[in-house]
């Protein structure tokens, strides 16, 4: 391989724009087949990016030769979601060609902005979880961390919503339409995947497994370039496909939909993307899913560990793998049954290697969302690893035996016909961590509590983070500039550098700088708006923003229901100085969340009457544009001014958006949940508008909760509740949210009823603050300026640090 130098390759990077744009021309000819003259939008498009992956594959290459030049360890970081968005940008901007290739279009004729905003978002996850995987693969190539995300190749991501009448409608989401442009397919590197079957006692304690089915899992890579295309790491997702196209046979015989069908079936594994709070029906698919991915990783991962070394006893010393949540805990089992069926080594040889390879994240103490899978499933898809999960149980059942514990049926990983992913994942994990300070010590006290006293040194803290390159510097260009003009670019990799812009919030002129850059946000997003849902906003007015997944304890309920009592007061009181605020609302409901999408509807439905009511002259708007996704979060974040983190205190483990916000001057509004409590302590309780009920409150008050109290004693709520039960906002179907309301005033899980009067005044100090604009602003600098801790390349540095033992190179 040596005496043939890639370097030798000329590149866009040393050259000019002139020879990016002839690479473009040539990618669009040859690569795609078109003519200039026929050459739509997307053609510039997909010319665009080939050439920006051709900048990607020298140092990719080169990265690789260092990784197995240095020996170190590697991660693999497993996740069942990459919430990854748009690529183009992204990858133009770290590797330094920002400029050439806005040149290079330009004397093409083609606005480069435009060709950005052409790429569909690949949005191969639902929220914070599958946005923290796509973050962390950014930061752990910035820092040069040897890392390979693995996840599957969904052909189609999250849902596309639209609104029909205020009602949440789901359409297929489409993003390999028009093929995704920066992977390269490894046809090689196919792995199959069983399903089913029977297992053969064989020898000792290894088995054969004869599964009844074979798919085939097909590699696909995607180079992530870190900041300043330094370092280029690998996203392998995995394409289910038939182990033979179709059946040749069945089709001689004229039987052409039989001969198809297990093909169709086959890719069925990699179709969709399940939404989180997935259906039943859907649940044997998902157990399928998560194996199909986890099966052929782990197997990669041996495969490339055998190249170079021979001895399996060094798998902890140079493999890392991070379980991002419980969708990959199979793992566990799965790698002993490499180790002991396909490799022979006993099972306690392999018990040992397996768990000081493996580390799981957990991202949720909620009981419904820690996965169990019932015992006649999980031996009906994979009859080896039940056995082996029982024998997981046993070994760790001796293990603290032989220390003198015993333990109760509340820590075991198969209890009462179901195998419990969470338990599981934590015994076989060499480290388990929380996302914040406050999850990680819940974690300790609450649903692991018996399993950390067990293992008082496994779980560890690290808190989420954000990559500054896609938050704040491509998503924000007026303050980036901003920042590079005041204090340089060190920032941009260590984002802690921010502190320097703090001693500026003091002075008038840079505070008018800052506020022209959030205006200009705030300008371009309200023409969006404009444009999009025939909105009229007005950019000097507020812009208070909630956008995250729809979900009952993130509480956009609560949000909704403030709302109508400053319309309300507003209405009572016409003449006062109210501050003009636009509510923004973003976030998609599962399908199957009956809730959750009555709430959608109640926020369009209020929207519909505040935003017809003239006697109000505008100063209270009400938008919730469709199809919330990572673009649509880059349009929004950096021109908010008031960020909503108001979820019940206990239930968010972390949260990003929270960090988002804070980093571009939005000031938040918010409980003391997740990662908000050290957002608080960072930018200093001036400057963050906190309320309510706090954990210890909410556990307290848990037991005896009547929330007709507190409707009782609060008039404001009292009277929304009357109007949205009277049809107020609803008169083609005054009970249309019966549901919603007897809810409130019978069982309130999520406290809403008790947080009300205290989110009411917490908005009204938000109101009061606005009405200080040089105050206002000299808060929102120091959010920015304090924000730099939430950076997902300090999160990483703590992962290789305290989990992997894993060398960083930058
Ligand atoms: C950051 C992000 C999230 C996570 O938001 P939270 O407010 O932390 O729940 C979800 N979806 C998208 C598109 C994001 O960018």
């Amino acid at each position: 391989m040596d005496d043939f130098s890639i370097t030798d390759f000329a590149s866009a990077r040393t050259a000019g724009a002139d020879a990016l744009r002839k690479r473009i021309e040539h990618h669009l000819v040859f690569s795609f087949g078109k003519d200039r003259n026929a050459a739509q939008l997307t053609d510039w498009r997909l010319a665009l990016s080939r050439a920006i992956r051709d900048e990607v594959v020298v140092p990719w290459f080169e990265t690789t030769r260092r990784v197995y030049r240095q020996d170190g360890k590697r991660v693999y970081y497993l996740s069942l979601e990459f919430l990854i968005g748009r690529l183009l940008h992204d990858a133009t901007v770290n590797l330094g060609l920002e400029d050439k290739a806005r040149a290079a279009m330009e004397s093409i004729g083609i606005d480069y902005d435009r060709v950005v905003l052409d790429e569909p978002d690949a949005a191969l996850g639902n929220g914070g979880l599958g946005r923290l995987a796509a973050c962390f693969m950014d930061s752990m190539a910035s820092i040069g961390l040897p890392a390979y995300g693995y996840g599957i190749r969904y052909d189609h991501g999250l849902f596309r919503q639209g609104f029909d009448h205020g009602w949440q409608t789901e359409e297929a989401e489409d993003w390999l339409a028009q093929s995704h442009v920066f992977e390269f397919e490894r046809a090689e590197a196919a792995i199959p995947v069983g399903y089913g079957g029977e297992v053969v006692p064989g020898s000792g304690d290894s088995a054969r497994w004869n599964p009844a089915e074979t798919v085939i899992a097909a590699a696909y890579d995607t180079p992530i370039p870190g900041w300043q295309g330094k370092w280029v790491n690998t996203l392998r997702l995995w394409a289910a496909q038939p182990t033979r196209a179709f059946e040749l046979s069945a089709f001689n015989r004229g039987e052409h939909v039989a001969a198809a069908t297990p093909a169709i079936l086959a890719r069925t594994i990699s179709r969709v993307l399940y939404p989180d709070d997935s259906t039943p029906q859907g649940r044997e698919l998902r157990l399928r899913q998560e194996y199909f991915f986890t099966a052929a990783s782990l197997r990669d991962i041996l495969r490339r560990f055998e190249k170079q070394y021979g001895d399996l006893s060094l798998l902890p010393h140079k493999v890392a793998i991070q379980l991002n949540d419980t969708h990959p805990a199979i793992a566990g089992p799965e790698l002993i049954r490499l180790l002991v069926d396909e490799r022979g080594l006993s099972f306690d040889a392999a018990y040992d290697i397996a768990s000081g390879c493996l580390n799981y994240t957990n991202h949720t103490l909620m009981p419904e969302a820690l996965e169990r899978w019932s015992y006649d499933l999980m031996r009906h898809v994979l009859p080896r690893h039940i056995g082996l999960i029982e024998r997981i149980d046993e070994r760790h059942a001796s293990d603290c035996a032989a220390k003198g514990r015993t333990i109760s049926a509340d820590v075991r990983a198969i209890d009462h016909g179901e195998v419990r992913m969470g338990n599981l994942a934590f015994i076989m994990a060499r480290r388990v961590n929380g996302v914040s300070a406050l999850h990680t010590e819940l974690v300790k006290q609450t649903v692991f509590g018996e399993l950390n006293d067990l293992h008082p040194d496994r779980v560890v803290n690290e808190t989420n983070g954000v990559t500054p390159r896609r938050w704040l510097y491509s998503c924000n260009p007026p303050l980036r500039t901003l920042l590079l003009d005041t204090i340089g670019d060190r920032w941009i990799s260590d984002l802690e550098a921010l502190e320097a812009v703090a001693p500026y919030a003091d002075d008038a002129a840079f505070r008018e700088r800052f506020a022209a850059a959030k205006r200009d946000n705030k300008r371009r997003l309200s023409d969006f708006i404009a444009r999009r849902s025939g909105v009229a906003i007005d950019p000097d007015a507020m812009f208070d923003v909630q956008i995250k997944r729809l979900h009952e304890y993130k509480r956009q309920l609560l949000n909704i229901l403030e709302t109508v009592a400053l319309y309300n007061e507003m209405k009572r009181n016409p003449a006062a100085d109210w501050t003009p605020r636009v509510k923004m609302f973003g976030g998609k409901a599962a399908p199957g969340y009956q809730m959750a999408k009555l709430i959608i509807k109640l926020i369009n439905d209020v929207a519909a009457v505040v935003n017809t009511d003239e006697s109000l002259d505008g100063r209270l708007r009400i938008v919730f544009p469709a199809n919330y996704n990572v673009s649509m979060a880059e349009r929004l974040i950096p021109a908010a001014n008031l960020s909503e983190q108001i979820s019940t205190a206990g239930m968010e483990a972390s949260g990003t958006g929270n960090m988002k916000f804070a980093l571009n001057g939005a000031l938040t509004i918010g409980t003391l949940d997740g990662a908000n409590v050290e957002i608080a302590e960072r930018v200093g309780p001036e400057n963050i508008f906190i309320f309510g009920l706090n954990t210890g409150e909410v556990a307290a008050l848990r037991g005896h909760y009547n929330p007709g109290e507190f409707i009782e004693n609060s008039p404001r709520l009292r009277e929304v509740l009357g109007q949205i039960e009277t049809g107020a906002f609803s008169p083609d179907d005054p009970g249309r949210f019966h549901q919603l309301t007897d809810n409130l005033r019978h069982q309130d899980w999520f406290m809403l009823c008790a947080d009300f009067d205290a989110y009411f005044d917490a908005q009204r100090r938000v109101d009061a603050a606005w009405k200080d604009p040089a105050a206002w602003v000299r808060s929102a600098i120091l959010n920015t300026a304090r924000s730099g801790w939430f950076s997902s390349d300090r999160t990483i540095r703590g992962y290789a640090r305290d989990i992997w033992g894993a060398d960083p190179s930058a």
